[in-house]
């Protein structure tokens, strides 16, 4: 499996968010090429303002793992992460995050501050970005376009 491979797998867990009325973001947990936890967006139907998918995904991934250290794994999200996210990655200690497109809400450079910024800690996270990129970001217009 590619990063394309777990995004387009990522992009089907956006699109039941999409069919619930959520912002259609999808998270997938990969560790050890197999899939440890998959999420979408639940804020609404939770309701939920920590509801992310991200957020869901870590949550079910410790369970799975038994553990909360996240060490080796890569996280697959649709929409760059946002500041909460970001902060829950690096406390998991996931070791990569691949994301499709840019978070339009919280500003392409300032969502991934957190990462990206606190060199201190030295979260040596490595990010990718820009894949699935048009198919993920097709989905958040879609959205936005037609409910609000
Ligand atoms: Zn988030």
């Amino acid at each position: 499996m590619t990063d394309t491979d777990y995004m387009n797998l990522a992009l089907i867990e956006a699109k039941k968010a999409l069919k619930l009325k959520e912002i259609p973001i999808g998270a997938i947990l990969v560790y050890q090429n197999s899939i440890i936890a998959s999420a979408h967006n639940l804020c609404e139907s939770l309701p939920d303002a920590t509801a992310h998918a991200e957020i869901l995904a870590i949550k079910k991934a410790a369970k799975t793992l038994h553990n909360w250290r996240l060490t080796g794994s890569t996280l697959y999200v649709t929409i760059e992460p946002c500041p909460m996210c970001a902060g829950a990655i690096i406390n998991s200690r996931i070791s990569r995050v691949v994301y499709g497109s840019a978070n339009a809400q919280y500003g392409t450079t300032n969502a991934l501050y957190p990462i990206k910024s606190f060199s201190k800690w030295d979260t040596g996270i490595t990010i990718i970005s820009g894949i699935e990129e048009i198919k993920c970001r097709e989905l958040m217009n879609c959205f936005f376009n037609e409910t609000r």
